[in-house]
This record gives C-alpha cells, sequence and structure tokens, in this order.
C-alpha cells in the first residue's frame, strides 16, 4: 500500500470534523432562512437531469414561477446561479454592441445591472435619484425622450435602502417610447405585489434565498415576446455560452435537449417553495409580508427609532432603519449575532453606518420573529449607545 504524501496533521483536525453550523435566524439582506420542507427537498436522493421524473418536475417549477411573477411568458426558467446570474442573463441575451440601454439608478443593484450593460458594450445612460428615493414616470419619461434606449432596466425592490418603486405606468411608457423593460424582482418576488404581465415587463429576474424560502443557488428568469423577439434578430450569437436562451429552452423547452447537468436538488428545493408559496396563495403572502413589517415598523417606531423611507414607499420584505447618533450599528449587529443568533444587514455605498436594514422575507416574515428583534432592540440596543456603553 503507498501512503499518501500529505498525512493529517493537528492542522487538518479541525477540517476533517464533521460539519457544524448554527441555527441563525437571518433577518438581514438575504439570504433569508429556509423552510424546512425545502430543507428536506433538498436532502432528498439525486435523479438524472433527463430522468422522465425530473422533466416533469421542471414543468411544474416553470409553471409555478409564472404564477409567482403573474406572467404567462413562455421563457419563465430558473438560472443555475444566483440572482445575479439571471441578472446577466437578461442583459446577455438582448443586449448588442452599442444599442442603447437606459439604466435608472436609485441604490447599489442599479449600479450593478449599469456595470453588466457595459461589459455587454452596450452604450450605457444613467439616471440617478439619491439613495432612498424613487423616480416618478415624469423622471422616466424625460429620460426616454432624452436618451431614446433600446432597454430601460431599473430596479422595483431596491435593497441597499428599502424603497419600492412604483410600477404603474411604466410599461406603457416604455411601449410608446419604444424599449423594453426590464426590472429587478429579486427582493419583491413572492412578498411585494408585482404583476409582471399587467406592467408589460418584458426581462426579469430574482433569486431563491430570499422571498421564496429557499437557499441561494437558483435565478428564476423570465422573457416575455418582444424580448425574445429581439434575441432572435441578434446578428452575432449571445455572448455568454452558459447563460444562453436559446440553448437554455431546448433542454426547458419540449425538445429536453442537454445543455448543462441541472442542479437536481437545487430544483426539487424550489419546486417545493413554490409549491408552498403557491398553497399559501399569492395574495395572502403579499398581505401576510405586510402585516409583518407594520408590525416590525410600529414597534421600532415605539422604541424611538426611525426608518429610512415614508411609509407608501418602504418595502415589506426589507426595512432600513437609521441608527440613532451615537449608536455603534456594527457593534450592536456583531452582539445580535454572537449572542443571540440573530443576523441583520448593515449599509451599503453612502448609507454604510446609517442604517440597519431588516429582512423579513418568506419563511421568516412572521410576527413571532418581529417579536423577538423588537424585544432584543428594547433591551439589548441602549447598551450600544455613546454615553450609557461608555459608563458600561
Ligand atoms: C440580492 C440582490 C441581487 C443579487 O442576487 P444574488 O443572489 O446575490 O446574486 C440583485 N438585485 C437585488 C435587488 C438584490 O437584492
Amino acid at each position: 500500500m503507498t501512503n499518501a504524501s500529505f498525512s493529517v496533521d493537528n492542522r487538518h483536525r479541525e477540517a476533517l470534523a464533521p460539519i457544524a453550523t448554527p441555527d441563525r435566524l437571518l433577518l438581514g439582506p438575504g439570504p433569508s432562512n429556509a423552510h424546512p420542507t425545502v430543507l428536506d427537498a433538498l436532502a432528498r436522493t439525486p435523479i438524472g437531469h433527463l430522468d422522465p421524473l425530473y422533466v416533469e418536475l421542471m414543468s411544474e417549477v416553470q409553471e409555478l414561477l409564472r404564477y409567482a411573477w403573474q406572467t404567462d411568458h413562455r421563457l419563465t426558467l430558473p438560472m443555475s446561479g444566483t440572482g445575479s446570474a439571471a441578472m446577466e442573463a437578461t442583459i446577455a441575451n438582448t443586449v448588442e454592441p452599442g444599442d442603447t440601454v437606459l439604466v435608472a439608478i436609485k441604490g447599489y443593484f442599479g449600479l450593478r445591472l449599469a456595470d453588466m450593460a457595459g461589459r455587454y458594450r452596450a452604450d450605457v445612460r444613467t439616471i440617478e435619484k439619491p439613495w432612498g428615493e424613487w423616480f416618478t414616470l415624469e423622471d422616466l419619461e424625460a429620460a426616454l425622450i432624452e436618451h431614446r434606449p433600446t432597454i430601460l432596466a431599473m430596479v422595483h425592490a431596491e435593497t441597499s435602502t428599502g424603497v419600492c418603486q412604483p410600477m404603474e405606468g411604466v410599461g406603457d411608457l416604455c411601449r410608446q417610447h419604444g424599449c423594453l423593460l426590464l426590472l429587478d424582482t429579486v427582493t419583491s418576488l413572492g412578498g411585494v405585489p408585482l404583476y409582471i404581465d399587467e406592467w408589460k415587463v418584458d426581462l426579469a429576474y430574482s433569486c431563491s434565498q430570499k422571498g421564496l424560502s429557499c437557499p441561494p443557488g437558483l435565478g428564476p428568469f423570465t422573457m416575455g415576446p418582444r424580448a425574445e423577439e429581439k434575441m432572435s434578430a441578434r446578428k452575432d450569437k449571445v455572448p455568454n455560452w452558459y447563460l444562453d436562451v436559446s440553448l437554455l429552452n431546448k433542454y426547458w423547452g419540449s425538445d429536453r435537449v442537454y445543455h448543462h447537468t441541472a442542479p437536481v436538488n437545487m430544483n426539487f428545493g424550489m419546486r417545493e417553495a413554490l409549491r408552498l408559496l403557491a398553497e399559501e396563495g399569492l395574495d395572502n403572502s403579499w398581505a401576510r409580508h405586510r402585516r409583518n413589517a407594520e408590525r416590525l415598523w410600529s414597534g421600532l417606531e415605539e422604541l424611538g427609532l426611525s426608518m429610512l423611507v415614508p411609509t407608501d414607499r418602504r418595502l415589506p420584505t426589507l426595512t432600513t432603519v437609521r441608527i440613532p447618533d451615537g449608536v455603534d450599528g456594527k457593534a450592536f449587529s456583531l452582539h445580535l449575532l454572537n449572542q443571540h443568533g440573530i443576523e441583520v444587514g448593515g449599509g451599503l455605498g453612502v448609507l454604510a453606518g446609517k442604517i440597519w436594514r431588516i429582512g423579513l422575507m418568506g419563511y421568516n416574515s412572521t410576527p413571532e420573529n418581529v417579536d423577538r428583534l423588537l424585544n432584543l432592540f428594547e433591551t439589548e440596543l441602549p447598551r450600544f449607545s455613546g454615553s450609557l456603553a461608555a459608563a458600561a
């Protein structure tokens, strides 16, 4: 018998212990906790990605996704990858070099859209709002007239600021001005009223780990007929093999031709997550998210805290709370994590150090979770304000 050339020494002992992860309550901007039924589905023995039973499950996932998004779009499927993969898929498939892409930026994820469009050699134009604000129809119309884009890209639920962008009328404007509407619905799908067809959204994407109660790993994607037409008229191949929807549709459509090995267990989980959403009913899920967010908002206000975003534009899935003057926000969230097993997010970019971001998404949107967190804000936060912290 030959000996392995590297022996296990003390440095490796820790790495060889069976995995031990804590049961955290994830009340940050994502990932969110997965539903136990979804976790059970993930732990099942994989089946072949061309097994007739798996093929049937793929159709169920597509049908349930169409329901969750309120769309009849034929090309609706989960990309193998996180939300950013699905984001990139919307751009990679439709943008041709030189196309004018207008990105409405009001937070971190708008910036990412602009970065991606530039990498596919779009002529990227931007309009910006301060973080915490949103666009009016007048803002958008003026920009469409000025820039004459082929695509308007924007974020419905801006996770970096907690703002819900009003979408009524935006799709009609885009049609009047002859451009496609691309919408990031990562933090809205499942938790916030969202109507892809009624709003005339041509391209949208989301992720598995926020409102859908699944671990990260899949990025739902949908493309309507107008976007499909633009994709079909491309002069060159889609410059991204993995995310090429025309190739992927040969697997997800009726041909069932191998493209890449589907992450079958993730799709088991997605199927269950979407089934649970359909069982609850979209309207009920939206109402639950709203109810629990309102419970959080009023509880925080009773404690003297204030929200960044006015009530009528707040996301029920993600609340941004101002860190009071003199409070070390980072120390408090580390305390919640280390002493109480609860994750709460901090601010990004210009909002770093100024806000906490509290997510109540999917399975995590419950009154019990809200009360548990409010209780900790009430009892523990005073220890983190400057004067008290110094005295302690
Ligand atoms: C989380 C998020 C993304 C990116 O999704 P990943 O799953 O992290 O790749 C994109 N847009 C918004 C609005 C998000 O909140």
